[in-house]
């Protein structure tokens, strides 16, 4: 199914020229319909065509973005939330026009209860603000996609990243939340008890929504004590699959990886180019452990051992905190570096995830697929947790190359769901992987619409996304 199949929304210019009016009436220069402001808040970061709304309002508070929602249902005109603009499969694009709602405004920490674990924030905070703020109090929020996106972005789009295989997701790590539901409604799905069997799982629901079911206007969020020591460090392997097979045994072993970062060959020559690192161009897993001095030395000590057994190493290992910065400043660049292979490329990310039985033949079908098909495509994966990502470098202007990185893509996708996975991991649905949300949940799909209809029955909330036609 191509991407114009699936996310057409039609525009309504009366409702839409009604809504700018009334909200430029309200917030004056906090709504703006500039041109570049209003690309900037639409889709960037790949090839999926930008699609601007008509304007970008910056509320403040639950109750202005309750005026927003009110005003847009009142002449049923789409309002699509918007954190810091970083996600991948098109979320934040505006397919028929509407209102922006930028909440970068909204970036109070509310509170921190030390002594409880946990913390309110509101949407627009981001995560590397959080963890500044938090820096003298001995606690750090650990979800961390590789953007410093903002915390109502993350879990709307229930993110994880690189620490997901220790400390779980958003999906794990949201003990409630404030929406602003398609009426103007503002609810607070759970109070902050750590477990809660109180009615229906409304935080869950809306984490990972997004923004098509209400817009977070606060989130309370999981702590953790920083570890008393961390250790990690980089190993090169002669293969893909023994690099998958080593992670499998770690993960089977239940030695508690903090992280367990699969780079392939090509995506390793990108690092090396990009941020100087000195280890071999040859596939690597980044790995951390976090615990007690004795303790990471210990794992670290089990897992140089599995790396071996699997033609690994040698593990190069350090506790050194700005030794270990650098090798994750370095993966987290992974994105950019990789945009290096191929200068004027356009990227064209895509994840999945499988269980981690199936992650060797998963990927090694997947290289072959890449080598076959002559695509420059490296590979990065959260692999501790079956994920992992492919970048397709392709001229974005050249209708062969973007239909042969979707035909790529497609089987990708195809191959995950029939590995018992799913067609994403973490980026989420967007508009880029609508076409294979029915071939991985089926009937559910009718259960997800009839709750879109239910809580949303205008559609105005991010239309176009999720749910195909
Ligand atoms: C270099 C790079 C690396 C990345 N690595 C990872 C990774 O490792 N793991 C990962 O999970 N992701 C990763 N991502 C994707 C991206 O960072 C995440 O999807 C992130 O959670 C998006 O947050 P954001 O603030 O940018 O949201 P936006 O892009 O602004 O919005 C994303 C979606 O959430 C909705 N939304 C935003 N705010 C709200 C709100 N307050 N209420 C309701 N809905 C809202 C939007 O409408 C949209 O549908 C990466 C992206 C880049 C560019």
């Amino acid at each position: 199914m191509a991407l114009s199949d699936v996310a057409m929304v039609e525009r309504d210019e009366d409702g839409i020229a009604a809504v700018l009016g009334i909200l430029k009436q309200r917030f004056g220069e906090r709504l703006q319909t500039g041109a570049s402001v209003r690309e900037q808040h639409a889709h960037t970061t790949t090839y999926i065509p930008t699609q601007a709304p008509d304007g970008v309002v910056f509320p403040e508070t639950t109750e202005e973005v309750q005026e927003v929602v009110r005003a847009c249902a009142a002449h049923r005109v789409p309002v699509i939330a918007f954190g810091t603009g970083t996600s991948l499969e098109g979320h934040v694009n505006a397919p028929g026009g509407g209102i922006s709602l930028d909440t970068s405004r909204m970036n109070r920490i509310l509170a921190v209860h030390a002594e409880d674990l946990d913390c309110v924030v509101e949407p627009g905070v981001t995560r590397e603000a959080l963890n500044t703020h938090l820096r003298d109090t001995g606690l750090f929020f650990p979800i961390d996609p590789g953007a410093n996106a903002s915390l109502g972005g993350m879990a709307a789009t229930r993110a994880s990243g690189t620490n997901a295989v220790r400390y779980g997701t958003m999906r794990d790590n949201v003990l409630a939340l404030t929406a602003v539901m398609a009426d103007g409604r503002a609810v607070t799905t759970a109070r902050r008890a750590k477990k809660s069997a109180a009615g229906y799982d409304l935080t869950r629901l809306l984490v990972g929504s997004e923004g098509t079911l209400g817009i977070i206007t606060s989130l309370t969020l999981k702590l953790y004590g920083i570890p008393q020591a961390i250790s990690g460090g980089v190993c090169p392997f002669p293969s893909v699959e023994a690099a998958c097979n080593a992670v499998i045994a770690t993960i089977q072993m239940g030695i508690p990886v903090a992280r367990i970062e699969l780079v392939n060959q090509l995506q390793m020559r990108a690092i090396k180019q990009h941020s100087g690192l000195d280890y071999p161009e040859s596939p690597c897993l980044f790995v951390e452990f976090h615990g007690s001095e004795a303790s990471v030395a210990e794992q670290a000590e089990s897992f140089g051992e599995i790396a071996a057994e699997h033609g690994g190493g040698p593990f190069l290992w350090t506790s050194v905190a700005e030794e270990r910065a650098k090798l994750w400043k370095a993966r987290h660049e992974a994105y950019w570096a990789s945009l290096t292979l191929r200068p004027g490329a356009k990227g064209l990310s895509t994840d999945v995830c499988v269980p981690i039985s199936r992650l060797a033949e998963c990927i090694a079908e997947t290289e072959a697929d890449i080598a076959g098909m002559g695509l420059i495509a490296p590979i990065v994966g959260h692999v501790g947790d079956g994920n992992f990502h492919v970048l397709v470098l392709m001229d974005a202007s050249d209708p062969r190359e973007v239909a042969q990185a979707e035909e790529f893509v497609g089987r990708l996708n195809m191959r995950a769901i029939s590995m018992d996975g799913t067609c994403t991991g973490e980026h989420g649905i967007g508009q880029g992987k609508m076409g294979f949300l029915e071939h991985e949940l089926g009937e559910a799909v009718d259960v997800m619409r009839s709750i879109k209809t239910a809580l949303d029955p205008q559609n105005i909330l991010n239309p176009g996304k999720i749910l195909p036609r």
